[in-house]
């Protein structure tokens, strides 16, 4: 079944083959667009909580300021209604009503009217009553007070109790400022309370200054109908009744500005926040009424509110942003490493596929091996020795069938109980301790060191005995813990009595060669040139001075006996034996410590080897005494046996290799012949004994005139050559004037002086020998033809 077939699915939906880049990508993506919503929703719900935060505190300041508006009003009405009740109010009376309400007002006043005509009267009962200075002011070009000028009616301040630290404004007249006449005008004019619009108050401290100046008329309650006697007023900062009990600017979350509509098209500021607004889409705006103005309150967020309540919306996309990273690069992480795993997993299981089948092939081959193992008994036993395999070769060996030694019998059984006890008797004498008989046969021989084959007799299904080399060696499993015994037999009886027949073999050799002057020997060759020895018999020693044993070793030690002149022919030839794998033999010299230069003669037969080597059987032989008397009649052969001196053979012999060298390398080549003059008088005369020894003293005197190189032949009778390599035709002449002279110059006892006549010859390129020495032999009949006893020049 195909691995990919149930491969399950990566988080149920993520195929294994998608590329873990992909599935990264993919969640990260996903990741985003959640992060996307979760902001946008988030944001939404954000700018709703906001605005509703906003709202929430819009209307409570809104309601502040209504209620303080209204506070005023009620707080001056109650002062009119006070004034209106009353039919005089004196100023102590007026200081104790009005100094608990200067809460919020900067200033509350009596204004009473005042005619033309009652102005002296009237400054002066004011001063009477304890306002020394007092007079009807107003206020000139530069804001000063001064002496009011002359009207017809003056509204001026009586009584006054304000919070202000710059004094009161008593005798100030109202009626003199246009804008306040306005709101005095406007309040008769309703006989309610009117408000001024907003002006720079006087009296008052600058940054309370702007304000308004609310306005009671006071009428007394007995004569409503009668115009007003006097006004009550409260003094009005906008920033003392506003901003009062809030927090400072920078921490208001608020910025209010309230607008005075009373005037078409023009609507004055009555009141702004020292906060400016922020740029937001938030606003409120409501409208309010003091006395007989409508005013417009603008209240918008500061930036102290939205720094206040500002978005988590940015944190919240870094956030989510920042966890489908992690989360992508996690499901990276996790999807490749889990496609390397699974990788690695089909890669080990294809190997152990392979190593099973791998395994399977060896158990067979194994199975195949033990079956096929006929000539090999092959036991394994448990630990207690119970045998569990019994291989073919161990049927056919021991007669017993696998079926009824496996499980029931062991390796015990199958030996020869005594041998066994001998054994285990030996083992346990020398480890000094007993060693059971069923484990005599596992036990390694010290001695033997290691796990070394051992010779058991081990007893036949049939009750035969039979001889086997067994090696007995643990079984251990993987984890190397001893499980049982491997017990390999070959059956040796055979090999046994194939030894023993070689060892008679090798016995009758020994007694035999000992008897054989000279040594024997097998001598081989391998494919690469190499020699060695395989055999060498006892009498190999007195040739070579060597001992048998270290030829085996070394057969290179050979060479180093044989004489340095014949080492190169010697190995020359047995390689040329090997070469033709014909018959080796060679005479040569050995040189030995004791006995010296002796001669021998190897003889062998090569035999071509399986391998491409050669094996020599041979024998080698002293043939010194052979050799001697061999160059003994050699030396005879060639030699004139009256005078001493070469025969014609050599002669023949010598001029033959001569002629080979000059021909083949040029050179010069020469020869002397002579004969003695009358010969055959000398003969007749003295005997024939005197010519021999006449001869004798010829050969003498030539002789000693010669050089070391010339060859001097006594071809037959009383006729000489003498063979001069390296001379040419002229100086073989002088040389043959030279012997002709001594030979005629020194008389022979008994003979007196025996002359010879010459004839000489030089190598010449286009003849041969016969022809030389034709030559020479004419130049000698023409000397005697010439009268004898004389050297004939060399012919043409
Ligand atoms: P010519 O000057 O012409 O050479 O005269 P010759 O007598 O020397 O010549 P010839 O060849 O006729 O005689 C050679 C003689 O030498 C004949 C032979 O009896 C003698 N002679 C040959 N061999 C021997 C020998 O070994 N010993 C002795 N004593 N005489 C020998
Ligand atoms: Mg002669
Ligand atoms: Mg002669």
């Amino acid at each position: 079944m195909s691995l990919h077939a149930v491969r399950p699915k990566i988080l149920g939906f993520i195929s294994e083959d998608v590329s873990a880049w992909l599935v990264a990508l993919f969640v990260l993506v996903v990741g985003g667009v959640l992060t996307g919503l979760l902001a946008w929703s988030t944001l939404n719900l954000f700018h709703q909580q906001l605005r509703q935060r906003f709202q929430l505190l819009a209307s409570e300041r809104y309601s502040r300021i209504e209620e303080r508006f209204e506070d005023q009003e009620q707080r001056l009405d109650g002062l009119r209604r006070f004034f209106a009740n009353s039919d005089s109010v004196a100023r102590e009376e007026f200081d104790g009503y009005t100094q608990p309400l200067l809460h919020r007002t900067q200033a509350y006043s009596f204004a009473l009217r005042v005619s033309r005509a009652e102005r002296a009267e009237f400054e002066r009962r004011v001063r009477k009553e304890g306002v020394p200075d007092f007079s009807i002011r107003e206020l000139n070009a530069d804001g000063q007070l001064q002496l009011a000028a002359e009207r017809d009616e003056y509204v001026a301040v009586l009584y006054s109790q304000t919070q202000s630290k710059l004094g009161s404004l008593l005798g100030y007249d109202l009626a003199a400022q246009p804008l306040r006449r306005a709101t005095l005008d406007r309040a008769d004019q309703h006989g309610q309370m009117a408000v001024s619009q907003p002006m720079h108050l006087v009296a008052i401290e600058p940054a309370y200054a702007r304000g308004v100046l609310l306005v009671a008329p006071v009428i007394p309650r007995k004569s409503p109908d009668t115009k007003p006697y006097g006004y009550v007023m409260a003094v009005i900062s906008m920033r003392q009744l506003l901003a009062d009990g809030l927090p400072e600017a920078g921490r208001d979350y608020l910025s209010v500005r309230i607008l005075d509509l009373s005037i078409e098209e023009q609507h004055e500021v009555l009141y702004e926040s020292p906060n400016g607004p922020a740029v937001s889409e938030l606003s409120a705006t409501r409208l309010l009424r003091l006395a007989d103005h409508d005013y417009q309150v603008d209240i918008q967020p500061s930036e102290a509110f939205l720094q206040a309540n500002h978005s988590s919306v940015s944190s919240l996309v870094v956030l989510g942003g920042l966890l489908s990273l992690l989360l992508s690069s996690l499901l990276y992480v996790l999807v490749s490493q889990r496609q390397r795993a699974l990788k690695m997993v089909e890669q080990r299981t294809q190997e152990l596929r392979a190593r099973e089948q791998e395994l399977r092939g060896t158990h067979g081959q194994l199975r195949g091996v033990l079956n096929a193992a006929t000539q090999v008994a092959i036991i394994a036993t448990d630990l207690r020795g119970v045998i569990s395999t019994f291989n073919a070769g161990a049927e056919q060996m021991l007669g017993y069938s696998s079926v009824e030694v496996v499980g029931h019998m062991t390796l015990e059984n199958l030996h020869l109980p005594r041998e066994l006890a001998a054994r285990s008797a030996e083992l346990s004498a020398r480890y000094g301790k007993p060693i059971p008989t069923c484990q005599a046969m596992l036990v390694e021989g010290g001695e033997e060191g290691g796990h070394e084959a051992r010779e058991w007799t081990l007893v036949r299904g049939d009750g035969s005995h039979l001889t086997v080399n067994m090696l007995a060696t643990p079984v251990l499993d993987e984890q190397g813990l001893w499980v049982g015994h491997l017990a390999i037999c070959i059956d040796v009886t055979e090999r046994k009595r194939v030894y023993e027949a070689l060892a008679a073999r090798d016995l009758l050799l020994k007694k035999l060669s000992a008897h054989v002057p000279g040594g024997i020997y097998q001598f081989k060759m391998e494919f690469d040139g190499r020699f060695s020895v395989i055999y060498a018999s006892d009498g190999i020693r007195d040739i070579y001075e060597l001992e048998p044993d270290v030829l085996l070793l070394n057969a290179e030690a050979i060479f180093t006996r044989i004489h340095p002149q014949d080492t190169t022919r010697v190995r020359a030839s047995i390689r040329a034996s090997a070469d033709t794998l014909s018959p080796w033999r060679e005479e040569y010299r050995v040189q030995l410590p004791v006995r010296g230069v002796r001669w021998v003669r190897g003889e062998a037969t090569p035999e071509e080897l399986p391998g491409g080597g050669v094996l020599w059987h041979g024998y080698i032989s002293d043939i010194s005494d052979l050799k001697r008397v061999e160059e003994e009649l050699r030396a005879l052969s060639i030699t004139d046996s009256l005078t001493g001196i070469h025969n014609r053979r050599y002669f023949q012999e010598r001029l033959t290799t001569e002629m080979v060298r000059v021909e083949r390398g040029g050179g010069e080549l020469s020869v002397i012949m002579l004969d003695i003059d009358h010969f055959k008088r000398i003969n007749d005369q003295h005997g024939h004994a005197v010519g021999d020894r006449v001869l004798q003293a010829v050969c003498e005197r030539i002789g000693n005139r010669l050089r070391r190189t010339d060859v001097f032949c006594r071809l037959g009778g009383e006729e000489f050559m003498v063979l001069c390599p390296d001379i040419d035709g002229e100086q073989a002449y002088g040389l043959a004037l030279e012997l002709w002279q001594g030979l005629r110059s020194s008389p022979i006892d008994d003979v007196g002086i025996v002359t010879a006549s010459f004839g000489i010859a030089s190598w010449r390129a286009d003849e041969g020998a016969d022809a030389l020495l034709l030559r020479a032999d004419s130049g000698v009949y023409a000397a005697k033809q010439a009268g004898r006893d004389r050297v004939q020049g060399e012919l043409g």
